[in-house]
């Protein structure tokens, strides 16, 4: 089997509480759906692992990350300005999403899987030294800095279709032509983090490695698909090594707290062409993240899409 799920309980704790949008059910929700498809006998299923305090270095600030081990001991107070509060344990929920990322990036360059799919991560807002967005350690940075520096990749893909900005990555990486970024999300001036102008298309040797398409609220599956080639012309035109695919469901209609109107059609296409494009680039190297999606039926058939396209 060439894909390999990753699932479990330690995984599954990484949420805010029963209730929250980003609630420790999300994982559950997801492999309900597997099995009703009948998509987990198609897959290899894996378990999760908690990243090392080196790991998160490869990314986060060593101060951040100590910031983070003495709130997860009270559970009080935010990581960051209000939106991202700490509860007991959350550096090792946290760290169990970057692990679980990392372990998946390893297998796939190690040829045991060709791609791989861990629901919960792509935490994407997250900064190198602050929490955001319900995001405390941003695995999608750890892993663009893993493949970098641990797996001697010469170039990554970051291709994000969240409804929100993937601003923690864009950031990190604004200034770095190794890292080929591609982000279709609803137009900042309508949602958080504001960010993602199309303007902002890298800086100094990374001019023009970065591709941010914003979206109107209300925007279709057919303005997703009419927006999606740029994104392969994008990568095209700066082949990667790997391809990183963070596929929120919150872009899908009936979202608690995003305005966009995609179906699963549009995980699906972007899902099938990356895989494509990995194939013909990168011996299939691809790793699929669940992002955000706050509405559990739109979650399970946007990740059971992207897997069904990915099996
Ligand atoms: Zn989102």
């Amino acid at each position: 089997m060439s894909l390999s799920v990753y699932l479990g309980e330690a995984l599954a704790r990484y949420g805010f509480g029963e209730g929250h949008p980003f609630g420790p059910d999300r994982m559950g929700v997801f492999w309900q759906r597997m099995l009703e498809l009948g998509l987990d006998e198609q897959v290899r299923v894996c378990a999760p692992a908690m990243a090392a305090r080196d790991d998160l270095l490869l990314f986060h600030t060593p101060d951040y990350v100590e910031r983070v081990i003495e709130q997860s001991k009270t559970g009080r107070g935010y990581l960051d300005y209000g939106d991202t509060p700490a509860f007991p344990g959350v550096y090792e929920a946290a760290a169990t999403v970057v692990g679980t990322a990392l372990a998946a990036v390893t297998a796939i360059m190690q040829g045991e899987a060709r791609q791989a799919f861990v629901p919960i991560a792509g935490l994407h807002h997250a900064a190198r030294d602050m929490a955001a967005g319900f995001c405390v350690f941003n695995d999608c940075g750890v892993v663009i800095e893993a493949l970098l520096h641990r797996h001697d990749c010469r170039r990554v893909a970051y291709v994000d279709i969240d409804a929100h900005h993937g601003d923690g990555v864009f950031y990190a990486f604004e200034s770095d032509p190794r890292v080929i970024f591609a982000d279709l999300h609803e137009d900042g001036r309508y949602l958080y983090p504001g960010t993602g102008a199309a303007w902002e298309t890298g800086k100094g040797a990374a001019g023009g490695t970065k591709l941010n398409i914003p979206m109107r609220p209300e925007a279709s599956d057919e303005d997703f698909l009419a927006a999606w080639p740029a994104v392969e012309q994008h990568l095209e035109k700066y082949p990667p090594d790997f391809i990183l695919l963070q596929c929120g469901a919150d872009s899908m209609a009936g979202d608690p707290i995003t305005h966009l109107r995609y179906s699963e059609a549009s995980h699906r296409h972007a899902a099938v062409r990356l895989k494509a494009l990995a194939e013909k680039y990168c011996d299939g190297r691809l790793l699929g993240t669940g992002g955000g999606g706050y509405n559990r039926d739109n979650l399970a058939r946007a990740w059971t899409a992207v897997v069904e396209a990915m099996v």
